[in-house]
């Protein structure tokens, strides 16, 4: 195929040889790979862009608190949060809103886009609806921006791992900021390998970040790492665009993430044995979920 590539090395020769972006490569891809029309492909995302803003709309619509009382209610707060000094900058907090509105939405078993994955559904389309509104671009520049995404995320996927049962919260929350950074920086008109030059600052920022869900709910941690992921994201995109570079290379991260992942110990890999859910409110959490004291 002509536009097959499994890692990022293969994507950034293959921006080389056409002259074109990330988002292009993985548009002509996912379209040679499901034996669809460029613009078939365009229209499902774009399909899945009014998903996840139905899933915001609900989210920010509700402030009650989920079944389990751990996450709710979050997204106004932050949305009517006004500091005299806001020294967290307007596109990171709206991006920020966004993702708690998504994960609140989830929480309380709405639909929403798994980006990669449930637990990193807010990372990636809080960013890129945050910055399309704060840049003033169009759904056709978000739609290419969520390809930029998908094709980090589809590398990150084939070498390593996007799950928190198999690599930790680092392939979860970790893979969405990298694939939120690239995409930020593709969308402000970034250089194919500064979009891997964000993306490998970002997944290694996050490198070793353990999977430990309170209750074995995808609630906390996972509603706040997404909010430190939007600010990961947002701060390797400004690096990779100041033309700073990440010393070990995308691929070469992907690597470690997916070794780290595979030492991980199972009791930090979603079985909410270890980590903050075997904190005391971790256990107590777990005991009134499960409706025992296993
Ligand atoms: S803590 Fe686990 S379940 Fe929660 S977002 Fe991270 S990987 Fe997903």
């Amino acid at each position: 195929m002509g536009y097959a590539f499994s890692s990022g090395t293969e994507l950034l020769d293959l921006t080389d040889k056409h002259g074109t972006a990330i988002s292009d490569i993985t548009i002509n891809y996912s379209a040679e790979q499901q034996n669809l029309a460029g613009l078939d492909i365009l229209g499902e995302m774009q399909r899945r862009l009014q998903v996840i803003r139905e899933a915001i709309d609900l989210g920010m619509q509700h402030a009650e608190r989920s079944a389990s009382g751990l996450s709710g209610g979050d997204a106004q707060r932050l949305t009517a949060y006004a500091p005299d000094v806001p020294l967290l900058g307007q596109p990171v907090k709206q991006a920020i809103t966004y993702s708690f509105a998504i994960m609140e939405h989830n929480a309380r078993f709405g639909r929403i886009v798994a980006f990669p994955t449930a637990g990193s559904a807010g990372t990636v389309p809080g960013c890129l609806l945050a910055a399309a509104e704060a840049l003033g671009k169009d759904d056709a520049a978000l739609v290419r921006a969520m390809f930029t995404s998908a094709g980090i995320g589809m590398i990150i996927g084939n070498n390593a791992m996007l799950a928190g049962a198999t690599g930790g919260c680092q392939a979860e929350v970790g893979s969405a900021s990298a694939m939120a950074a690239a995409a930020l920086t593709e969308l402000r008109g970034g250089s194919p390998d500064q979009c891997f030059q964000a993306a490998a600052i970002a997944l290694k920022g996050l490198l070793g970040l353990v999977c430990d869900p309170i209750g074995g709910l995808v609630e906390a941690p996972c509603v706040k790492r997404n909010a430190t992921a939007i600010a990961n994201a947002f701060m390797a995109s400004d690096l990779a665009l100041a033309g700073i570079v990440s010393n070990v290379p995308f691929d070469e991260v992907v690597e470690a993430m997916r070794n780290i992942g595979r030492s991980m110990p199972a009791s930090l890999r979603e079985t909410a044995k270890g980590g903050l859910a075997a904190t005391e409110t971790g256990k107590r959490v777990w005991c009134a979920v499960m409706g025992d004291e296993s």
